[in-house]
């Protein structure tokens, strides 16, 4: 933990609140303060009994749990470990024989715009034959099955197949490399990939199957016994003999009834690699029970999900939010749900907007990261503004991934939501499995900016570097006191590396996030400040990079885009370097100078001359990691002048940080 995470300095004060209409609390499941208030305090109060109930009415258990929270061994939490269950038959099984099971559960566009729809029984039938098929193969309960698909719903079923029959699946994004993947097949043991011939991304057909091989050559991958390829495309792809088939090969003859597996709540669900944002990706193991009930307990909560929804997350299966808000949350919870293959701006950055028109969209969930660049793309060309498309069937709009500006958070609700559809700021990680503070629909007051509240059960908490906690209005550290259901449980094959990184020994044994965050003063609402190796120190003031960042992005006439990072100064310190993505092109010269000047006296304008940047450097774009964030331990780099060592694995965009050597 860097020393600089103490009290952090809010500068930026958030005034504007946005209540739920009273129709909304009206027609919501929590209802009003008052419904969260009571959950909160039932969690408070019996904290074993509070999860105890919902696990009891929220998850189908072939055998049921006894004992609901096991601390004997902690950090290494147990819940609800000698019950019994399976993660597939809570999605698709449970709905058959109810309304449910002739709904459609899956409606999927391609990126052609071609569109197919698939019952829960049809569902049922689809993964219930790829299990068979991986069963025929000898992949068993506990076996390790890496997943390296398009965002399809063959995507969903191989997930689902893999969870049927008890086997573990770790999915790896399919833009990731040869290398990340050989790494992770290593590290994972796995003894199948799922892949697909080629995936269709913007118009573009991209390879997978010729990366898998790539990552298999590069040796230690002996475990793997079989490659199933989906053919995505009619392109043929390299077929190994013997160890390759194809999805129809696999699928022959078998049965479209399959008997789920029931493990216990412990068994591992799968192994999930971080996005490396801040270093090498860990491979976060979850559990089957406690995950299970998170995701479908916060679907409920979270989004407020009706039976005649039609729930969107934009998210790519590869991440944790395509994993409990794609492949479990909206299944488990019977949803209608939108799976897109494509990308945003394909055939035109009007594309969310259009879908969301004809699917009757309900549920909108996004990334800040896709809000910012929709909203260039509407600014720059009318004809892909949201305005085009008719967006009244959305009632509730989410966020996650990153802090979302308060400016990017006040477009959407208006252009998107037409300030009628309450925005959820989901805060959480691929660590802590489903979202851990967020407003409530028709509960919580929102603010902008704000992630506001915690969900009932979930005790977070900010604390100094001593694990103390802090009053309201002030910053420092975000933990969570108590464990949850949800939580990772070890980092696969590295259980030292666990417990360092979360449960560090100055912090009680409390569940460190590594994010630093601030509470206001009068709500107690949570708004995240950045990574706290994030936090500035500039001549003795503190300040998150967030509000520097969300400062420049407040100047929307100019700023598409912005991220902010320290670098050691002699005077100062620390000295601000900003790195500034334009509305419009790249500047260089003295037209640089000149709008650099221009964002500094902004920002002294808006937050102090304390928070002025000393260098502002101008990109087409920033460098993201393939998820779509801000990959600032590289721009830590940049600034610093240092030549690019780190991990680049899971960067998208090489090529940018060129640009970002010149600083004005
Ligand atoms: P790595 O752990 O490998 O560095 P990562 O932290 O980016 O990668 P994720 O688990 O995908 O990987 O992201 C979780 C992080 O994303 C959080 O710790 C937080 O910094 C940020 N985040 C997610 N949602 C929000 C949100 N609503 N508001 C603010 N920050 C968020
Ligand atoms: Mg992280």
């Amino acid at each position: 933990m860097s020393a600089s995470t103490s009290a952090i300095e809010s500068v930026l004060v958030e005034n504007r609140v946005f209540p739920p209409s009273e129709a909304t609390v009206k027609a919501a499941r929590i209802s009003g303060i008052e419904g969260y208030n009571a959950l909160c305090a039932e969690a408070e109060k019996d904290f074993e009994g509070f999860w105890s109930r919902l696990a009891k009415t929220n998850v189908v258990w072939n055998k049921p749990f006894t004992r609901t929270l096991d601390e004997s061994n902690a950090p290494f939490y147990k819940w609800f470990d000698d019950g019994e269950l399976n993660a597939s038959a809570n999605c698709l099984d449970k709905h058959i024989g109810t309304p449910t099971e002739n709904k459609v559960a899956v409606i999927f566009e391609a990126d052609d715009g071609k569109v197919t729809k698939t019952t829960y029984k049809e569902l049922l039938a689809r993964v219930s034959q790829f299990a068979n098929a991986l069963k025929a193969d000898g992949i068993r309960k506990g076996d390790r099955v890496l997943v390296y698909m398009p965002m399809t719903l063959e995507g969903v079923i191989a997930m689902q197949a893999c969870a049927r029959i008890g086997a573990t699946h770790s999915v790896v994004f399919g833009g990731f490399s040869a290398k990340a993947l050989q790494e992770r097949i290593i590290d994972a043991g796995a003894v199948a990939v799922i892949t697909s011939n080629y995936q269709m991304r913007g118009g573009k057909e991209l390879p997978l199957k010729s990366i898998v091989d790539e990552g298999i050559a590069m040796g230690g991958c002996e475990s793997i016994k079989t490659v199933y390829v989906y053919q995505r495309t009619q392109t043929a792809c390299n077929m190994v003999a013997g160890r390759d088939k194809t999805f129809d090969e696999a699928l022959a003859g078998q049965s479209t009834d399959c008997a789920p597996v029931p493990v216990g709540a412990e068994h591992p669900l799968f192994i999930l690699y971080t996005s490396g944002s801040t270093g090498k990706p860990k491979g976060v193991q979850h559990s089957t029970g406690g995950y299970l009930l998170w995701a479908k307990l916060t679907m409920d909560w979270t989004f407020d999900l009706k039976p005649e929804d039609v729930f969107w997350c934009t998210a790519d299966i590869g991440w944790i939010t395509g994993h409990t808000y794609v492949a479990y949350g909206p299944l488990a919870a019977g949803a209608t749900q939108i799976i897109f293959e494509g990308v945003p701006t394909f055939p035109n950055a009007g594309r969310f907007w259009q879908m969301i028109e004809r699917h009757k969209c309900t549920i909108f969930y996004t990334a800040p990261t896709a809000i910012r660049s929709l909203i260039k793309a509407a600014e720059a060309d009318a004809a892909v503004h949201p305005d085009r498309s008719d967006l009244s069937s959305l009632r509730i709009l989410g966020s996650v991934g990153e802090p979302i500006n308060p400016e990017a958070w006040m477009w959407y609700y208006k252009n998107v939501g037409h300030e009628k559809c309450p925005i959820v700021d989901t805060f959480w990680q691929t660590e802590t499995g489903g979202h851990m503070m967020s407003p409530m629909p028709g509960a919580t007051p929102l603010v902008p900016g704000s992630c506001t509240l915690p969900l009932p059960g979930i005790m977070a908490a900010i604390v100094d570097e001593s694990g103390n906690e802090m009053p309201n209005g002030s910053g420092g550290i975000l933990v969570v006191k108590r464990p949850w259901p949800s939580m990772i449980r070890t980092i696969w094959n590295d259980p030292d590396r666990f417990k360092k990184s979360y449960f560090p020994d100055e912090l009680k044994g409390y569940y460190l996030a590594g994010d630093g965050a601030v509470r206001s003063a009068d709500r107690g609402y949570f708004r995240i400040t950045g990574r706290i190796d994030d936090v500035l120190n500039v001549s003795g003031h503190r300040m998150g990079t967030m509000e520097i960042e969300s400062a420049l992005v407040a100047k929307s006439d100019l700023v598409a885009e912005a991220a902010v990072v320290g670098r050691p100064d002699d005077l100062t310190g620390e000295a601000i370097c900003a790195f500034v993505v334009l509305k419009r092109s790249r500047p260089e010269g003295d037209e640089a100078k000149a709008i650099a000047k221009e964002l500094r006296d902004w920002v002294a304008k808006e937050i102090g001359p304390i928070a002025k940047p000393k260098d502002i450097r101008f990109g087409e774009n920033l460098p993201k990691t393939r998820s779509g964030k801000i990959m600032r331990r590289l721009l830590r780099s940049l600034a610093k002048g240092e030549s690019i060592t780190q991990d680049t694995s899971t960067l998208e965009n090489p090529a940018i940080l060129d640009q970002l050597g010149q600083a004005y």
